[in-house]
């Protein structure tokens, strides 16, 4: 069970929940007039007593608003198409992990493709991330059909390449940049154009002799430079 439910408005002193938490709080046998945590993706925890539960409405009075700001510091992944299970890894840890903003692209060795279509399933899956860790913050989503897409300037890019330097000698870099973007290729590797395209705006970081799981490399790349901006 979620630790915080959907707020989609609020009304004055009132909170209206997402259709999709009737479900969630009948299982939970919720009762009205219970206290609950709400949030809405925006920064915002919300304190509110249950006042109806029904399928077509479902409302609490609100008690508080706590508002959390955002870091200043920007952090991005990269990350080429693969197969949803694996993508679906990758945005439910990037909403533990407090990344700010997720890219997808289609690369030319990715053996599933991303489209638009995709994007109220991903929504979906990074709502429930956020309540289940209670960051009050989604992430960012941008899905790009093709590398052409793709602009890197403005921000420090590690490329994520088994020929690159160690990730620790990066931790100065990162500590010091405000706008950090990690990019990670698909199961079958970056392609040569896309190396070629993406080496001269970035630096190969290499994490180790393993062949890490695309959302293995997310986890351990986007921790440590969490690390080094201060957010653990
Ligand atoms: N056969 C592919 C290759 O040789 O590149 C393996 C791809 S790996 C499953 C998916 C992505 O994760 C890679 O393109 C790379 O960006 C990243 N990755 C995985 N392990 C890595 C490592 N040890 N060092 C650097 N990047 C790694």
């Amino acid at each position: 069970m979620p630790n915080a439910f959907w707020i989609d408005s609020v009304e004055k002193d009132r909170v209206y929940l997402s259709p999709s938490e009737v479900n969630h709080l009948k299982v939970l046998r919720a009762r009205i007039g219970e206290l609950f945590t709400g949030l809405d993706g925006k920064g915002n925890f919300y304190r509110f007593q249950l006042e109806k539960l029904s399928k077509r409405e479902t409302i609490g009075k609100l008690l508080s608003v706590e508002h959390v700001s955002r870091d200043m510091k920007k952090l991005t992944i990269l990350v080429a198409a693969t197969k949803w299970p694996r993508l679906r890894l990758v945005v439910e840890k990037a909403v533990e992990l407090g990344i700010d903003r997720i890219e997808l692209f289609n690369s030319k060795h990715s053996i599933a493709k991303v489209s638009k279509d995709k994007l109220e399933k991903f929504h979906s899956v990074m709502r429930e991330a956020s309540k289940q860790c209670l960051n009050p913050y989604l992430p960012e989503l941008q899905i790009m059909g093709s590398v052409d897409q793709i602009a890197l300037s403005g921000s420090t890019n590690l490329l994520l390449d088994f020929s690159g330097k160690s990730l620790q000698s990066f931790a100065d870099k990162i500590a010091t940049s405000r706008n950090v973007r990690i990019l990670v290729g698909p199961e079958g590797g970056f392609s040569k154009d896309e190396l070629e395209k993406f080496q001269h705006f970035s630096s190969a970081v290499s994490l180790g002799k393993r062949i890490l799981r695309v959302e293995t490399a997310v986890i351990v790349s986007a921790f440590f430079a969490s690390l080094q901006m201060g957010r653990f």
